[in-house]
């Protein structure tokens, strides 16, 4: 018997785990009591996690390749797999430039695997072309962030939460999808009756059921509702004279702005009562701890940017950041997101939370890497952006690795176009379950969560060491080795001559000295030794003390943000929202979300018998005055359209969502062999025009009985 200390792979609470290895090979796991983050609890789906890599039976094992998309796959040796893509890599880039190939990644991905995919078309191929679906997921925040404090950088820590006495969650619901988060919250509340809780959704959802108040406003008022408060703060006098004066520029600007809208004004468009939003204020205004939490109901939207900044404008109007207990903590929906943010894991950054438009950051990777050519100086693709030049043949060939897209993107029309257009796919992946295993040329099988090692970084910025515990089954290799041997294909073999992770990660930790995420002081022993250590965390942090620190709790305690003049930036922000509009055609607007047991496209938790158990089956919740209207019963099957696709599923009626909205769970793919459950043939391409994530929490939809 074994036992070995890892991480949750899902969500990006980053909770601690402890496996257990049986001599017969059964594992069995429960949550790692030493691990600050969440202190031995797991939810459902960290508790059944084992089950995942027990059950081999969708498990991709051997490379197979074809030599056109009419023949059967054949299985075939990695050289060969890897030879025959480098080939085509070679022969596209020669033909039509770098930029026609692209990389498109996960959060699953571990810190080693994006940092060597970065590193490889950064740096040796030539192109920015590598984007993440965590475009579709904290795009916006990490936008938001660098605006109003000049870097991607999350101020907070979970031990905020016992220190707040305001805890302000607006576009989450992390009840269900940031259990153990919610467990705390919950806790501190039970414990501190004072302790208030305001959620803000249109949806009525378990978070908001534990909530002193629900502001329950229309779809897309989220900035008309923050600008409120905001106006409330000033005019109540609950702002902060002197940290505006010393810390912040823009707040005459914002002054102006949130004035321009009455309070009257502002309940009506959101559609709540006026009284609420002065409470909200009055409790923000009064507290001493303020903390606020989001992810994807700010995120994921065509202002979604905006909408961020005009939650940190209240932080930033009342000074309440840098402080035990304040400050705005953007939720991370996948468990290393953060890792690939630092990696430079996006179309338009650089490791180390470098930018691709700044050409000492460019000069600096390429110093670092000994390039063979100059980093392009301009951001490649991003996410909805590969898809679309796909489709038109602007873009040659794409990489997938660990993600699958013909459920996940938007729009399903372009991704499915743009996967039957192209000319070259590789679906590397460790599950036969992921959709675009169909449109692949070749197929290379992963390693899955305990089969590798490797390090992931939590929502608060944690770093934790992953062990490798068990062997992949039949041919399947780690993620970063199998970069590192299409590197060595491709010609770049002396740049790629790692003998494990732990030398990449040494190297990766190295480029980041001086920068504000610096980890030089970070290694696997420390790790190993520390259990998890929070950026930064320099070499001389640990030079200085015998015993390593574990990193830096809180950023921002002087008031020094990373802008050029070291003071935040309010923002003005306009409150319009420019989704699709509704018409007489499409009268109601759809959003989507999670359910509390199933993880993005289920690849993985739809394994698990357990939990299916909690919702089996796709639904849309419907207003009871939409259902009425339209004829429909509780569990009649409905069709869900929009100017795009359309969706069957059974109807829940109920007061959980406003009159106006429907809302469907975004995890369905197929079920019964049909797409038709797939929220995604209903939503749209609009994008964020800053962070380029899309708008899935707003599609104009009718709904009627099939
Ligand atoms: Fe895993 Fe997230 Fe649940 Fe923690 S909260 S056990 S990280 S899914």
């Amino acid at each position: 018997m074994k036992t070995f200390k890892s991480t949750c792979c899902y969500c990006g609470v980053g909770c601690g785990v402890v496996v257990t290895k049986e001599g017969n090979g059964q594992l069995s796991l429960e949550g790692d009591k030493e691990h600050p983050s969440n202190k031995g609890m797991l939810c459902s789906k960290g508790m059944n996690l084992h089950y995942t890599v027990m059950d081999q039976s969708d498990r991709l094992l051997y490379p197979q390749m074809r030599l056109n998309r009419s023949m059967p796959m054949q299985r075939v040796s990695w050289d060969d797999a890897l030879e025959r893509t480098a080939a085509v890599f070679k022969t596209l880039i020669k033909k039509f430039g770098p930029d026609s190939v692209a990389f498109y990644v996960s959060g699953q991905c571990l810190t080693e695997e994006y940092y060597l995919v970065n590193k490889l078309i950064k740096g040796f191929i030539g192109s920015n072309n590598i984007d993440t679906n965590s475009r579709l997921c904290m795009s916006s925040a990490v936008v938001g962030y660098k605006l109003a404090l000049g870097d991607d950088s999350v101020p907070v820590c979970y031990d905020d939460i016992e220190a707040a006495d305001v805890i302000y969650v607006t576009g989450a619901n992390p009840a269900w999808c940031h259990p153990i988060i919610w467990r705390r919250v919950e806790a501190h509340k039970a414990a501190n009756h004072d302790v208030k809780i305001i959620c803000v959704d249109p949806r009525k959802t378990d978070t908001s059921r534990s909530s002193d108040l629900h502001l329950q406003i229309a779809p897309g008022t989220d900035i008309v509702l923050n600008n409120a408060i905001g106006r409330i703060l000033i005019e109540q006098n609950y702002i902060d004279q002197t940290f505006i004066a010393e810390h912040t520029d823009g707040f005459a600007d914002f002054r102006e702005k949130v004035m321009q809208r009455t309070i009257a004004e502002a309940a009506e468009l959101c559609g709540i009562n006026a009284g609420d939003i002065y409470t909200a204020a009055g409790w923000i205004g009064r507290s001493k701890g303020f903390l606020s939490f989001w992810t994807m109901g700010l995120n994921q939207s065509v202002i979604g940017v905006n909408k961020n900044l005009s939650l940190i404008n209240l932080h930033l109007i009342t000074g309440r950041i840098g402080k035990p207990g304040n400050g705005p903590f953007s939720l991370t929906g996948q468990p290393n997101a953060m890792g690939g943010r630092e990696t430079g894991g996006l179309a338009n950054i650089l490791p180390g939370h470098r930018e691709i438009l700044n050409a000492e950051h460019r000069a600096e990777m390429e110093q670092f890497w000994n390039t063979p050519v100059k980093i392009a100086n301009k951001p490649g693709l991003t996410a909805t952006e590969m898809f679309e030049a796909l489709a038109d043949d602007k873009l040659k060939a794409i990489w997938i690795i660990n993600t699958n897209p013909l459920v996940s993107m938007p729009d399903m029309n372009v991704a499915e176009a743009a996967l039957n257009k192209s000319r070259f796919v590789v679906v590397q992946d460790v599950s036969n379950r992921a959709d675009t295993v169909k449109f692949a040329d070749v197929v290379l099988p992963a390693a899955a969560w305990l089969e590798k090692e490797g390090t992931m970084t939590n929502a608060e910025r944690r770093i934790t060491h992953l062990p490798k515990a068990i062997d992949a089954p039949g041919e399947a290799l780690p993620d970063a080795e199998i970069i590192w041997r299409f590197a060595a294909k491709m010609g770049f073999g002396d740049a790629f001559n790692y003998k494990n992770t732990s030398e990449v990660y040494d190297e990766y930790t190295s480029c980041t000295a001086g920068t504000s995420i610096d980890v030089t002081g970070v290694n696997y022993q420390l790790l190993k030794t520390n259990r998890s250590i929070q950026w930064p965390q320099t070499k001389s942090q640990n030079n200085n003390t015998n015993t390593p620190t574990t990193g830096t709790k809180r950023l921002f305690t002087d008031h020094q943000f990373h802008t050029k003049n070291k003071k935040a930036q309010i923002h003005a922000v306009p409150d319009e929202n420019t989704s699709e509009p509704t018409t007489e055609d499409y009268p109601l607007v759809l959003t989507n979300g999670r359910i509390r047991d199933q993880w993005h496209t289920m690849t993985k938790t739809g394994r698990v018998a357990k939990l299916n158990q909690h919702t089996p089956q796709p639904f849309l919740q419907l207003h009871p005055e939409d259902a009425k209207n339209r004829n429909i019963k509780e569990g009649q099957l409905a069709v869900i359209q929009s100017r795009r696709g359309e969706v069957r599923v059974k109807v829940n009626i109920t007061e959980d969502v406003r009159p106006g909205l429907c809302f469907l769970p975004m995890h369905w793919g197929k079920i019964l062999g049909s797409n038709l459950a797939r929220a995604n043939n209903l939503t749209n391409n609009l994008v964020d025009p800053k962070s380029k994530e899309p708008d899935f929490k707003f599609s104009a939809v009718q709904v009627s009985l099939y």
